[in-house]
């Protein structure tokens, strides 16, 4: 089993799910005693929040840079960033070291594609829903089409965020508006949706919605975890 090196923090919340998640997962293919070997560099959220409100992005990716060599000279095998937004510095990231880097864009991608969807639709931070990096390698890397609520709508699923998920608070209002701007998505011909931050999952799930709901936290653990068993599938991004 290799060893799965988790930049975290951004919040704990989510990355609390991905320690279950890959913990659960690897007992489940594994059985007995088993449990996932990993490194966990948590960082202090309210730190990378200032310089992403800031527009600070270079600092924060020498930060994250500085947590990905402190996983690979810990041993890690690979990095997993558990965030959607800060993929933003993705690319620094992946060449400050020697390890793979394994992409939540590209291992959530793989999952719509294995669904057979081609068009979905995408809620996250306002970063992630509005900026290039993210949707522009899902449609000309990936092939994929895909909606972004309105501006209202974004504004919305962008203050939830902040404002109450990364705190860890769940509220049933804020689910309900999060459910009407999934409708008129799907109402556009969106055939699944992307939780594209990492805390969605924790407010909206599958039984909620008429359409494949694809939790970026838990595919992208679920990944690290083939990665670790060295079972990635050929052709998925992650090996
Ligand atoms: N976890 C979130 C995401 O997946 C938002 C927190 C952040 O800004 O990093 O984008």
């Amino acid at each position: 089993m290799k060893t799965i090196g988790l930049i975290g923090g951004m919040s704990w919340e989510s990355s609390l799910e991905y320690y279950r998640i890959i913990n659960e997962a690897i007992k489940a293919r594994l059985g007995g005693f088993h449990s996932a070997k990993s490194i966990l560099y948590s960082v202090d959220f309210a730190e990378i929040e200032s310089l992403q409100r800031s527009g600070r992005w270079e600092e924060a990716a020498g930060m994250l840079a500085g947590a990905a060599k402190s996983l690979e000279n810990g041993g890690a095998d690979c990095v997993v960033l558990c965030t959607n937004t800060m993929h933003k510095v993705a690319e620094e990231i992946e060449t400050s070291v020697n390890i793979p880097f394994l992409h939540i864009v590209d291992t959530t991608a793989q999952q719509i594609k294995r669904a057979g969807i081609r068009k979905a639709g995408l809620l996250g931070t306002r970063f992630t829903m509005e900026e290039e990096f993210y949707v522009n390698r899902l449609v000309q890397k990936h092939g994929l089409d895909i909606l972004i609520p309105d501006a209202q709508g974004r504004e919305l699923v962008h203050r939830v965020i902040f404002d109450e998920l990364v705190l860890g608070e769940i509220r049933l209002p804020s689910k309900e508006r999060y459910l009407d701007v999934i409708a008129q998505m799907v109402e556009q011909g969106a055939e699944g949706i992307i939780l594209g931050c990492t805390e969605i999952g924790l407010l909206v799930h599958a039984q909620d919605c008429l359409v494949p709901l694809f939790d970026t936290a838990r595919i992208h653990a679920e990944a690290a975890v083939e990665f670790s068993l060295g079972t990635a599938r050929q052709g998925s991004p992650d090996i």
